[in-house]
Formats: structure tokens, C-alpha cells, sequence
């Protein structure tokens, strides 16, 4: 395959997370004098996290005024560094999140997009599916989603093609789900470009979304015409469960009908290197989730047993027994010790095994995984345990901007950082468009 086409398909970025400091004046360069940069305590914010409080207004102006982008990117762009915090990278989201708040009140898309879009269409991308999220329901988010779905299709052409994945309400999947599928009845004209939904922040117990997948599969198969496929963030931040957990919903994600897994760091990580990286990491978790985890034993024991995991069916018996009368929010505490670490690379092994045969596509990040997935170090990022499971793979990179890096900035990052020349890794990973959503359509 020719190696250039793993930097053409984009499948995981946020649009608020994809302006880089030029997006943001090219957004902003008339009305930058105008914008309430405090909207949503930007400002507040900053000057609480970083200890100075920036003047957007100067900055704007002296960037107009000299051609540097230099203090534009000094606020707007977060940079890895060992220590650094989430709510570093989450504050200076809001700086894009202020800039757009001027053109959203007066419902204009065009100028909120037509930055980004603009960007990756130079940066020679030829397929981007963009996320975004919008906190209202019913037909004001409706609306809202329509305009920014039409935007991008009329932004799409021979050479560049925009596709959009709406975020969905993880607490009312299933009506906020009825809402897209609202939104593509009244307008079949976007039928092609919205292709997908996702679940994205704090994750979500699978089975709370099983209606969800469930109702989406029907429509489906009703609808082959309209296809919404769902993609889901998992596996990415979950330090509230036990490792065998957060390997469990990783694959639940995907035997309910995930066709895409973002992240799913806790699939390739080195168990020993995740308990680390906290005092007391991954020891906790409700009984209610330890009930759910032993069911889950108790179901996949053989294909478990296959992969060198341990499961003594008699005693989880009793366990789930015992739990029973227990409040399930109650916290259970337990201790790793170097055999069930070592049994947890292997459920890895065996969710790993599982995806390969559904055909599942795990999105990996590897900036945002170091910068906001807990990922301690390039050396311990699960890259390379995803890429020898021969799962199907994606590299993207979620915030491009936020980040400072481009996606072919991120490909050429995993070739140096793990040794593997662009022609090995082409043919590894293949063509990532093939991954792209609804593509029976
Ligand atoms: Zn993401």
C-alpha cells in the first residue's frame, strides 16, 4: 500500500480540538474585539491553572499586526510533558470554545469550520470524519447539528471529503440517538455525511448502553440507505475500575456493536506499568462492577481459560454469592499481585484475539494519550502491543490542534518512537479510509 495514505484519513478528531493557532486568528480576525474571551470562565480559568491571565485582544492584535503566532500558541497549544495535568490540556480548550461562541450566537457555521476544514484539506488530508458535541436536545440540537452537517457536506468535493460523527448523550442514549435519527429523516439529503455516533468524556458502563446498540443495529437493518454507525471512547480513562474491567468493557463495547473503539489503551498497556501510576490505581471498584466482571468470567471461561487466564468457576460462584446481599456501590479493594497482572496482559491477548475476529477497528491517539490518557511515558504506550495483536488499527490524533501536531506528524512519531519503517507499517495497518463509517453506503 502506498505508504502516504495513513496520513490522508483522519477518523478521530474533535472539531473544537483542531484549531491550531493560525485556525484561531484566521477564525477570529475580525471580531477578535468582540468576543467575550471569558465565555465559559476561559480567562478565569487560565489565570487559576497557569497563574497569568492572558489579553486575548492584545495577543490578536500584535499577531495581526508582527505575522508571529507565538503567543497564540502559547496559550492555545499543550504540549506533552511528564506531569502534566488534564486540566491543563481542558483549559485551554476553552480558548476555541470562546473564539467559536461569537459566530455561534449568531448560528454561523461557516466561519467556526471553514478554518479547520480549510487546514486539513492543506495539510493534504483526503477523508476527515469530525466529532462534535452540542448540550441541547430535541430540535435545537436538531438544528444545530444539521447546519454543521451541512456545512461539511457542502465543504466536501472530489479531492476532500468531510463526514460527521454527533456526540450523543451518554445519560439518554437511546432519545438522543432518536434525535439524529430524527434529524436524517427530516433532511435525507445529509444522510451520507452524518455517519456516525459516538459516546464521548467520562465512559459509560456498556450495558448502560445496550438499548442503545440494540435500537441502532435495527435501524440499520431497516435502513441500509442511512446507516449511523456507532463509535465509542473506551478504555481510555479508567482508573475508578479494575484492570479486568476496564479490559471487559473494551470488549463489551464491541460485541454490542461498536464499530470503532477510540483509544483502548487499556488493551495494550503493560498491567504493571498501569498500577503504577498511581498509589492504590485499579485496586478499587464498586460490587456491583466486580458482579458484573465475575458474569462476565463465568460466560467467556473457556475462551479465558484458552488464553492462559485462570478462572476457577466453583469459587467465582460463591463470590457472586456472596455479593449479592452487598450494596452494590460498596467498594471492593483488591490487591495486585504478579499473577493477576500477568493474567490481565492475557485477557488483553483474549479481547485482542476476539476484535480481530469481529473486524472491530481500535482508533489509537498517541498524543492524547500522553497527554491526557495517563500514559506515562512514549515507552510504555500500548502502541506496540495493539500493532502486534494485528487488531485493525487506526492512528489519529483527537486534537490535533490543542496538540500541536498534525496526523502525519503522529504517523511519523510512531515510526520513530517504535522503530518501524512506513513501508512496514502500511502494510500492518493497511488503508485507514477502509475503516471509514457507513461505508456500505
Ligand atoms: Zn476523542
Amino acid at each position: 500500500m502506498d505508504q502516504s495514505r495513513l496520513s490522508k484519513t483522519e477518523l478521530h478528531v474533535h472539531t473544537v480540538g483542531c484549531y491550531h493557532p493560525e485556525d484561531l486568528l484566521y477564525m477570529v480576525r475580525d471580531s477578535y474585539s468582540d468576543v467575550d474571551w471569558n465565555r465559559f470562565g476561559f480567562l478565569d480559568r487560565y489565570e487559576s491553572v497557569f497563574g497569568v491571565r492572558p489579553d486575548p485582544i492584545a495577543m490578536f492584535e500584535r499577531a495581526l499586526a508582527t505575522g508571529s503566532l507565538d503567543e497564540i500558541r502559547e496559550v492555545a497549544v499543550y504540549r506533552w510533558h511528564p506531569g502534566g495535568r488534564f486540566e491543563e490540556f481542558d483549559t485551554k480548550s476553552y480558548f476555541p470554545v470562546a473564539a467559536a461562541g461569537y459566530h455561534l450566537d449568531t448560528d454561523q457555521h461557516q466561519p467556526i469550520l471553514a478554518p479547520i476544514v480549510e487546514h486539513h484539506r492543506a495539510e493534504g488530508l483526503t477523508y476527515v470524519e469530525y466529532r462534535n458535541a452540542f448540550a441541547a436536545r430535541g430540535q435545537e440540537f436538531k438544528d444545530w447539528h444539521g447546519r454543521y452537517a451541512r456545512f461539511l457536506r457542502d465543504a466536501s468535493d472530489e479531492e476532500f471529503t468531510a463526514r460527521y460523527i454527533i456526540r450523543l448523550d451518554g445519560r439518554h442514549p437511546v432519545s438522543s440517538y432518536m434525535d439524529v435519527r430524527e434529524l436524517i429523516d427530516e433532511k435525507p439529503d445529509l444522510s451520507d455525511t452524518i455517519v456516525g455516533v459516538d459516546f464521548s468524556g467520562r465512559e459509560i458502563p456498556p450495558k448502560n448502553l445496550a438499548a442503545f446498540y440494540h435500537r441502532i443495529a435495527e435501524d440499520n437493518r431497516l435502513h441500509p440507505g442511512s446507516v449511523v454507525e456507532p463509535v465509542v471512547h473506551i478504555g481510555e480513562s479508567f482508573f475508578d475500575l479494575s484492570l479486568e474491567s476496564a479490559v471487559r468493557w473494551c470488549h463489551e463495547s464491541a460485541l454490542y456493536g461498536a464499530r470503532r473503539l477510540a483509544h483502548c489503551i487499556a488493551l495494550g498497556i503493560d498491567p504493571l506499568v498501569a498500577v503504577g501510576r498511581r498509589e492504590g490505581a485499579h485496586q478499587g471498584e464498586s460490587a456491583g462492577e466486580r458482579m458484573d466482571q465475575i458474569r462476565y468470567d463465568l460466560t467467556h471461561a473457556r475462551g479465558l481459560s484458552r488464553c492462559g487466564v485462570g478462572i476457577r468457576e466453583r469459587a467465582l460462584e460463591e463470590e457472586l454469592d456472596r455479593l449479592a446481599g452487598e450494596d452494590p456501590e460498596h467498594l471492593i479493594t483488591r490487591p495486585y499481585d504478579e499473577d493477576r497482572l500477568y493474567q490481565v496482559s492475557r485477557r488483553q491477548d483474549y479481547v485482542l484475539d476476539d476484535l480481530c475476529r469481529l473486524g472491530t477497528v481500535i482508533e489509537t491517539c498517541p498524543t492524547s494519550n500522553l497527554c491526557i490518557g495517563g500514559v506515562p511515558n512514549v515507552k510504555a504506550h500500548p502502541f506496540p502491543k495493539l500493532y502486534a495483536s494485528g487488531v485493525n488499527l487506526a492512528i489519529c490524533s483527537d486534537d490535533p490542534g490543542i496538540f500541536g501536531v498534525t496526523l502525519a506528524q503522529e504517523v511519523a512519531n510512531v515510526s520513530r518512537w517504535f522503530g518501524l519503517s512506513m513501508e512496514e507499517m502500511a502494510r500492518r495497518l493497511g488503508d485507514p479510509w477502509e475503516f471509514r463509517l457507513a461505508s456500505q453506503q
